[in-house]
């Protein structure tokens, strides 16, 4: 699996193999030498939303991957409240029989 991440003079997005985590490597636009990190930046910079390059597909589907699952937990936590206040109301109505 790839590293990607982007330069931190020029920000160009550079994918290297893991196997070179920790390596120094020369950015191929600007030729500044950047240390490769051991794992890929998750934050996506705003520039990179609105000009993405086709090798940053994946990283856009892991957003919205990880979006769908925030989505699910707070509808599963949105039921599970619903569920609590419905049985809380149904003891009420039945303790003021
Ligand atoms: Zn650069």
């Amino acid at each position: 699996m790839d590293i990607s991440f982007n330069c931190d003079k020029c920000g160009q997005r550079l994918a290297i193999d893991e196997a070179g985590a920790g390596q120094i490597v020369d950015c191929p636009k600007c030729k500044t030498p950047l240390e490769v990190p051991y794992k890929s930046q998750s934050v996506v910079a705003v520039s990179d939303m609105l000009n993405v390059p086709p090798s940053s597909g994946r990283l856009i589907m892991e957003f919205w991957s990880a979006a769908f699952i925030v989505f699910l937990l707070l509808a599963g936590a949105a039921g599970l409240l619903w569920f609590i206040l419905a049985m809380a109301f149904k003891a009420y109505t039945l303790l003021n029989k």
